[in-house]
């Protein structure tokens, strides 16, 4: 805890960090110390874990990065969370990301941008920015972020570190904030493969509080992370290595990682996947068209900030949504509620519904003949800040490659196999069939 919390200090301009819960976090070591003299400790004993602004912590802050839920306190703990305190985890702080998990630079935060630890002009990646950049720094041991359509796995791309997203429902979403609910997953940020599948062990499972959650029995992923020299089928995405907008080095670097899988005796085919076009609009659609919803509730009533300027219940909701959202988050319950508005419903929303279940049909469909999808995380590695932020098109579209994962549901995770002639790193993504984790996280370790 000395450690992290001395890095922290020496660090603190990469503002990863918005709250460091210093005494509480030296009072759970000594607690956790305690039990490994007598034997008790948990199986997370001693881990400094970090987390995500958007996660429940009671009698913690809670803002998701955004002025709306200033002052915030959160009554309850979410329970994944819970389940790394049980297991002995020490919880060392509470992370910046973009506001409301909205964005993939960390930009759009309501507490100004975080910087890559790799160099600090340069976006960690968003929105988990906050919990990659303090992984990379050595600022904790590892961070739960939240990955909606990439924000753990582009993060941990242009960090150089492990980001796993889970199959959707393999862990509890009660206590997470909502942005998009039939997209959020609580996902993993470290630095090795072996913490992620540890900490995946702990967290998923069934849980009362949360009716979507699956009710599988939870492997020990930690206990089954060797290939035992299996040969797997593995398919790559052919349409994603000739996209414009894909980084020639990433590019070179990812197709290296494909054919060293070749040589070492996979199965390794090009696939066609037709719907690449249509995934970030589909995604866009529907996760504005969620978020406009979820976030309805805050309206100046409920929960932290109220504007001081209001004469009248209407002005209330107008003058606290206006000044207590940011621009980003504005604009997308703005287009959610466009597109699902009685005039344009069934030519967008219903529209991307039926998208929405042909990708995820053909990308079954494509794991029922591979073992994984191999593709890069991000079609470049981490952009400079500012570069991107007066072009919202090409900020939606750099999504391209982590959004399939998460409209399909299924699991995929990025671990870093190379850097580019600046130095900075590149993520390799892979996707497996849902609930397959075990499998996917030992493949993570043979390529790593
Ligand atoms: N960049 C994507 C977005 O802005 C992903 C965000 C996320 O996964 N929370 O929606």
């Amino acid at each position: 805890v000395a450690y992290y919390l001395h890095n922290i200090k020496e660090k603190a301009e990469l503002n990863a960090f918005l709250e460091v819960f210093e005494e509480e976090a030296f009072a759970q070591a000594d607690a956790v110390s305690k039990k490994i003299a007598n034997g008790t400790a948990g199986k997370l004993a001693g881990m400094v874990i970090g987390i995500k602004d958007v996660l429940a912590y009671e009698g913690h802050s809670l803002q998701a990065s955004s002025q709306i839920l200033d002052g915030f306190k959160s009554l309850y703990t979410a329970t994944a969370v819970k389940r790394l305190l049980a297991e002995d985890a020490i919880i060392i702080g509470r992370q910046n990301c973009d506001e409301f998990a909205m964005g993939g630079s960390n930009e759009n935060s309501s507490f100004g941008p975080v910087l890559n630890a790799d160099d600090p002009t340069r976006v960690p990646g968003g929105s988990s920015g906050g919990s990659a950049a303090a992984v990379q720094a050595e600022l904790c041991l590892a961070s739960i972020g939240s990955d909606t359509g990439g924000s753990v796995r582009q993060p941990a791309s242009f960090c150089g570190i492990v980001g796993l997203k889970p199959t959707y429902s393999r862990i509890s979403r009660f206590g997470l904030i909502s942005y998009a609910s039939s997209f959020d997953q609580i996902g993993i940020i470290t630095h090795s493969v072996e913490d992620a599948a540890l900490l995946l062990e702990v967290m998923a499972g069934p849980d009362d509080l949360d009716s979507t959650v699956s009710h599988r029995e939870v492997p020990a992923y930690s206990q089954q992370l060797a290939t035992n020299d299996k040969k797997f089928r593995i398919g790559y995405i052919k349409d994603c290595f000739e996209r414009e907008g894909l980084d020639a080095e990433v590019k070179d670097c990812i197709l290296g990682v494909k054919s060293m899988l070749k040589d070492a005796g996979h199965e390794v085919e090009a696939v066609d996947f037709p719907y690449l076009d249509f995934i970030v609009p589909t995604y866009y659609i529907l996760t504005t068209a969620e978020a406009s919803s979820n976030l309805g509730r805050y309206d100046g009533v409920k929960y932290g900030f109220r504007s001081p300027n209001v004469t009248d219940l209407e002005s209330l909701y107008k003058k606290t949504r206006s000044e207590g959202f940011g621009e980003e988050v504005q604009r997308r319950i703005m287009l959610g509620t466009f597109v699902l508005s009685a005039d344009y419903y069934d030519a967008y929303y219903t529209k991307a519904q039926k998208v929405r279940r042909l990708i995820k049909e053909k990308t079954d469909e494509l794991l029922q003949s591979y073992d994984f999808l191999i593709l890069p995380t991000a079609p470049t590695t981490a952009f400079k800040i500012g570069e991107n932020s007066e072009n919202l098109l090409a900020m939606y579209l750099a999504d391209i490659f982590t959004v399939q994962a998460s409209l399909a549901g299924v699991p995929a995770i990025s671990i870093p196999v190379g850097r580019d002639e600046k130095g900075l790193s590149i993520g390799l993504q892979l996707m497996s069939r849902s609930f397959e984790e075990a499998s996917l996280l030992a493949f993570s370790t043979y390529i790593m």
